[in-house]
């Protein structure tokens, strides 16, 4: 299977402040040509291009982080669904520090800034990754796993032992299901309590009650919630984001319990390493090839 591969129509920018290096960055969208990739390229630094692929990643830490020797950029997965839900496959994207903005934690400041810069088809083809296998990645009682289908569906389920979050599930239909309505909106979240522990480890110097959901041990700190299971929605929001370093489009229904940005990044290199084995022979061929008959 194949979709047609889709850039942006102009350039547009979002300025705002890094959750973990409290930093200020300007992101800028570039349309880019059929087959270059989401391609991230540090302005500040004569143009250095970063692929937003898995072999890119460099830190695994409460977010996502792609890098080329010592430069990096931190914490790309939701600008990344964002694209990944528009179809884009390729496109610039322009930034003048080492974390992409947070903005308000959810996806939904990058589906607009797309939106205004408008997509269009590029005139060629990506292949449709579609494995012929499942592939499962566990850690404990930790597990992600993907069986092959004809599209992509994400079942997420999470358990936190936390009055507000607790257990949630969310069945998401990447073909049919409103990404912009359901996921887009979901902000990220952190409990009060590891702010400091996160600070002193050089994180969250940048979060605030503006860009995340913050809880203590009773409840919410900066309520209304965007929505009840608001927890879980990110959790498929950062999914996706992470599912986009794979390259190209994905279908299968992917199963995650308790997982995170560690074990998804250990998922799609799993995933890649299946899709690049090569296809097995069947059987008759197999046996001709080893000169194997039955008698
Ligand atoms: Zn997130």
């Amino acid at each position: 299977m194949y979709l047609q591969r889709k850039t942006i129509n102009t350039d547009v920018s979002i300025t705002g402040i890094g959750l973990h290096s409290g930093i200020y960055t300007t992101v800028e969208l570039h349309p880019a040509p059929a087959g270059s990739g989401i391609t991230f390229v540090r302005a500040d630094l004569d143009g250095l291009r970063i692929p937003a692929l898995q072999a890119s990643t460099t830190a695994l830490d409460y977010a996502t982080t792609v890098g080329k020797d010592d430069v990096q950029v931190g914490t790309v997965e939701h600008l990344l669904a964002a694209i990944m839900a528009w179809g884009i496959t390729d496109v610039d994207i322009h930034i003048d520090g080492p974390e992409v903005p947070i903005i308000d934690g959810s996806a939904l400041p990058f589906m607009h800034l797309i939106d205004a810069a408008g997509v269009r088809e590029l005139g060629a083809d990506i292949p449709v990754l579609r494995l012929r296998e499942p592939v499962e990645v566990v850690d404990g009682d930790k597990s992600i796993r993907i069986v092959p289908a004809n599209r992509l569906i994400i079942k997420y389920r999470i358990d936190f032992d936390h009055p507000v979050i607790g257990r949630q599930s969310l069945h998401f239909d990447f073909g049919s299901d409103n990404f912009l309505r359901k996921i887009a909106p979901a902000r990220t979240f952190g409990f009060a309590r590891d702010v400091e522990k996160m600070r002193a480890a050089g994180l969250a110097r940048g979060g605030s009650v503006e860009n995340a959901i913050v809880l203590d041990d009773q409840g919410v700190m900066n309520g209304p919630l965007r929505f009840r299971d608001e927890f879980v929605r990110h959790k498929v929001l950062d999914l996706i984001g992470d599912l986009a370093l794979i390259g190209r489009p994905i279908t299968g229904e992917i199963t995650a319990y308790r997982a995170g940005h560690a074990l998804h990044s250990q998922f799609v290199a799993k995933i890649l390493k299946a899709a690049a084995a090569p296809e097995p022979l069947p059987v008759e061929q197999w046996a001709s090839a080893h000169r194997i008959s039955a008698s």
